[in-house]
């Protein structure tokens, strides 16, 4: 009997509204921090680097959001996106499972980032900001970012992680195709920059760098410039929930119901995206869907991480959140997901594992390389090395169903493809990728630089 392969939605089925999780927290949100006095943050201080509009929907306790008709527009480019049965993978792998996959690499940038990077052009514009700054690692951020603002007319200036401003000079282009101006983070630019160069002038930055020195930048322009963030905020994670909502309904049309939801997690915000809206049905309908957070071994924050108040960037100038943290000092090693390079998690993940409600597993680069060989191989798509990490616990998922001849449902997200990540395949084909050891020393040391914060219990 021949399967059904794509589950797709006409452009009238896109979402109307995203779905905010603060509706249905069952624990309470911690308040966020201000970097300098360890107090809770005015809005006027967020005012600095926000619009209004993304700080209101930061605390907003209501549980839908309207989207706004230009950015549902946008969206129309590449939304609704595609869910697919994994069919020739679940052949491949012999396993009574079944396996379906969320696509976001169908967007014009290539991964589930311009979902946010819209809708936030767009509140800036409402609120009359010229400019924007912000940070990138891989160039997947930055990328969707120049897009969105290219189709809102503002500025953008980026701060890209040096190793990967080098690694891949493609996503460097594409960001100046759409007028942004890019630089290689630390720079010369700002005060922080200066300072890590003076301490270590070879040093390869790290996304806590970029994010201190964009940050430093709209902070100190006298309202000239504000600050995006790709990730990690809760208005950045409810934008992404478009995913799940979509995916919803396209299990629905499969006429199933995961048993198990995956997604690869850096700050949080594609696998919140995807996971929330069916938490939701968790949390308020009874579902037990099993839901799980995927990062690498090499950057650990929620399985080796402490659920901690820390800062969000490493030059402890961004506001301080209590979120599992490897400490805002660490500098994660150079591997090739670069987007799951950040020392913490955004605060609603966070509080979710440790409130039991989500799981965390960390996985091995090299394993993560031979999982997306293995899923390319059999579905066509090359994943992104990031995606990668939810492909390899789907496929541990579907074997260990295979072991127990159960024919559970999972539902992963494949956040982008891989197609400027080439040079990491090649590496690993060549045998040049290593597993990298946690390195438990280091994130040691960089707790001893948490904040000190006295909060009634
Ligand atoms: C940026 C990125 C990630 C990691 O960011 P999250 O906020 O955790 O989603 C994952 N996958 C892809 C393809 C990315 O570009």
């Amino acid at each position: 009997m021949s399967a059904q392969y794509k589950y797709l939605l006409d452009e009238s089925k896109l979402p109307k509204a995203w779905y905010n999780i603060n509706a249905d927290l069952p624990v309470p949100p911690q308040p966020v921090l201000h970097p300098g006095t360890l107090e809770p943050v005015t809005p006027d201080f967020l005012g600095v680097l926000f619009p209004m509009s993304l700080i209101l929907q930061e605390i907003s306790p209501e549980r839908w959001i309207e989207i706004p008709e230009p950015v549902r527009e946008i969206y129309k480019l590449w939304r609704p996106t595609p869910l697919l049965r994994a069919v020739r993978l679940e052949q491949a792998l012999d396993t009574p499972a079944h396996i379906y996959y969320k696509y976001e690499g169908v967007s014009p940038v290539g991964s589930h980032k311009p979902n946010t990077a819209v809708a936030q052009a767009f509140y800036n514009k409402e609120a009359g900001t010229q400019a924007l700054t912000t940070e990138t690692g891989a160039g997947q951020w930055g990328s969707a970012l120049a897009m969105a603002c290219n189709f809102f007319g503002i500025d953008l200036e980026v701060y890209m992680v040096k190793v990967s401003y080098h690694q891949k000079p493609y996503r460097r282009i594409i960001m100046e195709n759409f007028g942004a101006q890019v630089f290689a983070s630390p720079t010369e630019r700002t005060n922080y920059g200066r300072s890590v160069l003076a301490q270590d002038p070879q040093s390869p930055g790290s996304l806590g760098i970029a994010i201190s020195e964009a940050v430093e930048v709209a902070a100190t322009s006298g309202g000239a410039k504000k600050y995006s963030l790709g990730s990690v905020l809760g208005h950045v994670l409810m934008h992404q929930t478009v995913i799940g909502l979509e995916a919803l309904q396209q299990m629905e049309l499969a006429g199933e119901y995961p048993d198990l939801i995956i997604g690869c997690a850096g700050g949080g915000s594609n696998f919140a995206g995807f996971a929330y809206p069916f938490l939701h049905q968790n949390l308020t309908a009874g579902k037990t869907t099993r839901i799980i957070a995927v990062e690498p071994a090499s950057c650990p924050s929620l399985t080796r991480g402490k659920y901690a108040f820390d800062f969000g960037d490493t030059a402890a100038m961004a506001p301080i959140v209590k979120m599992y943290t490897l400490g805002h000092t660490f500098v994660p090693p150079g591997i090739h997901a670069g987007g799951l390079r950040y020392h913490g998690m955004s605060p609603s993940v966070s509080a979710l594992v440790n409130h039991g409600d989500i799981e965390a597993r960390a996985v091995k680069q090299l394993a993560t390389f031979e999982a997306a060989v293995q899923f390319s191989k059999a579905e066509g798509i090359i994943p992104a090395p990031e995606s990668a990490h939810a492909v390899r616990v789907a496929i541990d998922e579907a074997l260990a169903c295979k072991q127990r001849g159960e024919q559970k449902v999972i539902a992963f997200n494949l956040s982008g493809h891989g197609h400027f990540d080439m040079l990491a395949y090649e590496a690993y084909h060549h045998g040049r990728l290593e597993d990298f050891e946690y390195p438990i020393e280091a994130v040691e040391e960089a707790m001893t630089h948490l904040p000190t914060v006295s909060m009634p219990a």
